[in-house]
């Protein structure tokens, strides 16, 4: 991929925008660019430097991105929504063509290392409340102020804030940035030694602010006291604007990825602000049970839209018959009746007996904690609680819950299956 059109290949020191801004480690990568730590010279502090694929389409993509960002950035000047901050963009003109780069502020680790690195146990659900409680702030933002649609929440698109407020004070976490790349060579190269020495630097600085390398960001200590997540600051942001539309002006029929797509997407019907409410509702039971919430496969004699639809009806109850035929896509899965033309038989297994029968929760956890995830899964969209609604739910405010050492003691030792494995479906 690093060739024409692809990505510009980046090395510890590199200036951009004029030298604003210092590359100083690489963070991720996605399918569009590559994602750099950057020491920005004019503010002194870290900022992630997302570098685009060069090619037209990924130059599109990214000015659709941007256009996004500041509109995020336009209305929310004190940063306190909750949602990614875009700082600055710029071009940057490389070997492989011409690359869109965007600045962002420096966040840690998404929510989808947060569950792996507590094992796939699920997580104290105080904990979750308070998550639950940010992606809602965030959400309601884009909603109701901006009309955006992220049309891709998941838990790899939520992270953690927990660098940021020594990211923004680089002096007092006492790392200091690499500026220059050391002299002597006349191409501008550095012996591989010196590179070597310059990377680990760069790795145990990056450690230090962000709790990375081995861990979920800013909670090195964490890992130290045996995976207690008790101690982390699990305020969180939404990212990733590369798929989000406006309400009134979309672009994709097919949005969300598999496991967080809502109903109508599934059966064309149309969708809003509603799907993002489904997709959140989805994160809420991952986050508090470490299991994806629906995990559809296709098999012999039907497709994964058909299994997922049935895993929907199994947990939530019969779609109304509406709603069902009601979409492009529904005569493709459903009868006139309103039922599955090729899965005739669902086995029910409501979501407060799934709670307590797979993941242990005591009666009354499993049930404050369905009467606040039920509604956001409402079959019909328009009957789904906004963000702002959601927010006043008192499950978001209660104190009491079992702790989920207890819970986790006498549950099933998992292997990240999610409750479809359990079934097994049989195509007509
Ligand atoms: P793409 O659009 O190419 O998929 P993403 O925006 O998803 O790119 O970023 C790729 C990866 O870079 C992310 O998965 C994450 O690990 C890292 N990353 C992105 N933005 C930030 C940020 N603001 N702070 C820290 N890491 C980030
Ligand atoms: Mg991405």
């Amino acid at each position: 991929s690093y060739r024409k059109g692809g990505y510009h290949a980046v090395r510890l020191a590199d200036q951009f925008a004029g030298g604003r801004y210092i590359a100083q480690r690489k963070l991720g990568w996605g399918q569009f660019s590559t994602v750099w730590l950057a020491y920005d010279t004019n503010t002194s502090s870290y900022v992630a430097l997302k570098i685009q694929k060069s090619a037209a389409q990924f130059v599109q993509a990214a000015l659709h991105e941007i256009d996004v960002l500041s509109s995020i950035a336009d209305s929310d000047p004190t940063n306190s929504k909750f949602v990614i901050q875009l700082i600055d963009h710029f071009k940057h003109t490389g070997p492989n063509g011409q690359h869109l780069c965007m600045v962002l502020e420096f966040l840690g680790d998404s929510l989808l290392r947060l569950i792996r690195y507590n094992r796939y146990k699920g997580l104290p659900l105080n904990k979750v409340r308070e998550i639950c409680k940010y992606v809602l702030t965030g959400l309601d933002y884009l909603h109701s102020e901006l009309g955006i649609i992220h049309t891709d929440l998941k838990p790899e698109n939520i992270l953690l804030c927990s660098t940021i407020d020594l990211a923004k004070d680089p002096c007092r976490s006492g790392i200091s940035p690499i500026l220059e790349r050391p002299e002597g060579n006349p191409n501008g190269a550095v012996t591989s030694l010196i590179e070597k020495r310059l990377k680990r630097r760069a790795r145990r600085a990056v450690a230090k602010i962000s709790g990375r390398r081995s861990s979920v960001g800013g909670i090195v200590e964490a890992a130290k006291t045996g995976r207690n997540i008790d101690g982390i600051d699990v305020r969180c942001k939404i990212v990733d604007f590369g798929n989000a539309c406006w309400a009134d002006k979309q672009f994709a029929e097919e949005i969300q990825t598999r496991q967080y797509r809502a109903p109508e997407v599934i059966l064309k019907a149309g969708y809003s602000f509603s799907t993002d409410m489904w997709s959140f509702a989805c994160i809420a039971f991952e986050l508090a049970t470490g299991d994806m919430l629906f995990t559809p496969k296709g098999g012999q004699g039907f497709s994964e839209d058909e299994d997922h639809l049935a895993l929907m009806m199994e947990l939530l109850g019969k779609m109304p018959r509406k709603i069902a035929i009601g979409g492009a896509q529904s005569k493709d899965y459903f009868d006139r009746h309103g039922d599955l033309k090729r899965i005739r038989r669902l086995k029910f297994w409501p979501l407060d007996k799934l709670l307590i029968d797979r993941y242990k929760f005591s009666v009354n956890d499993a049930q404050e904690f369905a009467e606040f995830l039920l509604p956001l899964l409402d079959f019909a969209p328009e009957k789904r609680p906004t963000a702002r609604e959601c927010l006043q739910h008192p499950w978001l405010n209660c104190k009491e819950s079992t702790p989920n050492e207890i819970r986790n003691e006498s549950s099933v030792e998992k292997v990240g299956v999610g409750m479809s494995n359990l079934k097994i479906r049989v195509g007509k």
